[in-house]
C-alpha cells in the first residue's frame, strides 16, 4: 500500500479559482520545489519570516500553532524541513478513512478533492492511483491538483488519469497552475514551464493563476501569458491579490480585479482570508 506525507488534511470552501465556493476536501502534500520567499517583499529582497520561525520549530507540535506569515510562501510549513517531522507518513488507506470522517454524509457526495502542497505532482504521482482506487473513493467526481506549473506527469499516472476520468462521465480532473512570477524570488526559466503545462491540459482543464501586487507583477503575467499561448495553451488566467493576511490581500485586491478586467481574464478571490484569517486548515 502506498504512503504519503501529508501537511493538512481538512475539509473547508474552495477559496481560489475554478471552483471557488465549493466545498472540497483538502490533501496537502508535504514537499516543494520551490521556496517562494519574495512574496509581499520589495522587488529583490526575500523574506526570513520562515526561517525565523524555523529556528524555534521545536517548540510546536500542531500546525494549528505555528504563526501565519505576511511574506514568504504562507504554505512554508508544509515543504520546510524543520517542519517535517508535523507531516506524518499515512497509508491510503489511513488517508482515506480520515477523509470519511471529516465528510458530512461520511461519503462522496458533490463534494470536490483538492490535492495541494507544497507541490503535489513531485514523487507522490505514484501514491495517487493507491488513493483514488479505494472502493470508497469511488463517488468522488472532480479532483483539482493545485500545482506551480513545473512537473512532468510520469507515463504511467498519464494512464492512471486517462483511465480514472473514463470510468464515469461526471468526472473532472483540473489542473489550477500557480506559476510563480518573478515576486515570488524564482527564477523566470525554473517557473515558468509552458510545455509542462500545455499537457496537462490533455487531461481535463487547466488553468494559470497568478499572485500579483503591483504593475510590474502584472507586467511579468502578460509576458508569461505570451509565453504560454505560443505553446499552446488555452485554458483561461486568473490574477489572484497577494496576501495570507487580511491587511495585505484588502489592499490591492480591487486593483488586481480591475487588471483582470481590462485583459479579458478573470479573478481569483482568496476567501480563505476574510471568511477565516488564512488559518491552518482553512
Ligand atoms: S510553489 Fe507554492 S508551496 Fe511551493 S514555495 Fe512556492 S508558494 Fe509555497
Amino acid at each position: 500500500m502506498s504512503k504519503l506525507k501529508v501537511a493538512e488534511l481538512f475539509y473547508s470552501v474552495q477559496g481560489e479559482g475554478r471552483y471557488m465556493g465549493v466545498p472540497s476536501v483538502f490533501l496537502r502534500t508535504f514537499g516543494c520545489n520551490f521556496k517562494c520567499a519574495g512574496f509581499g517583499m520589495p522587488r529583490g529582497e526575500l523574506s526570513t519570516e520562515a526561517e525565523d520561525i524555523a529556528q524555534v520549530a521545536h517548540h510546536y507540535t500542531k500546525y494549528e500553532q505555528l504563526p501565519l506569515v505576511s511574506t514568504g510562501c504562507d504554505s512554508y510549513a508544509s515543504w520546510h524541513p524543520d517542519f517535517k517531522d508535523l507531516s506524518p507518513m499515512l497509508t491510503t488507506d489511513a488517508i482515506v478513512n480520515r477523509i470519511m470522517d471529516i465528510l458530512p454524509h461520511k461519503e462522496w457526495q458533490d463534494e470536490h478533492l483538492v490535492i495541494t502542497g507544497g507541490e503535489p505532482l513531485l514523487g507522490w504521482q505514484r501514491a495517487y492511483p493507491d488513493l483514488l482506487n479505494h472502493p470508497k473513493m469511488k463517488g468522488l467526481k472532480e479532483i483539482t491538483f493545485e500545482t506551480n506549473g513545473t512537473q512532468k506527469l510520469t507515463d504511467d499516472f498519464k494512464k492512471y488519469l486517462f483511465k480514472w476520468r473514463n470510468q464515469n462521465k461526471q468526472r473532472e480532473i483540473t489542473f489550477s497552475v500557480s506559476a510563480k512570477l518573478p515576486a515570488s524570488g524564482e527564477a523566470w526559466e525554473e517557473a515558468i514551464q509552458p510545455k509542462i503545462v500545455c499537457e496537462y491540459e490533455w487531461f481535463g482543464t487547466a488553468y494559470l493563476k497568478f499572485v500579483v501586487a503591483t504593475e510590474q507583477d502584472i507586467a511579468d503575467a502578460e509576458r508569461a501569458v505570451e509565453q504560454y499561448r505560443e505553446a499552446g495553451f488555452q485554458g483561461h488566467v486568473y490574477l489572484m491579490p497577494v496576501g495570507g493576511v487580511e491587511s495585505v490581500y484588502t489592499l490591492n485586491a480591487k486593483n488586481v480585479a480591475l487588471a483582470t478586467m481590462q485583459r479579458g481574464w478573470r479573478y481569483s478571490d482568496r476567501l480563505q482570508v476574510p471568511l477565516f484569517k488564512n488559518e491552518w486548515g482553512t
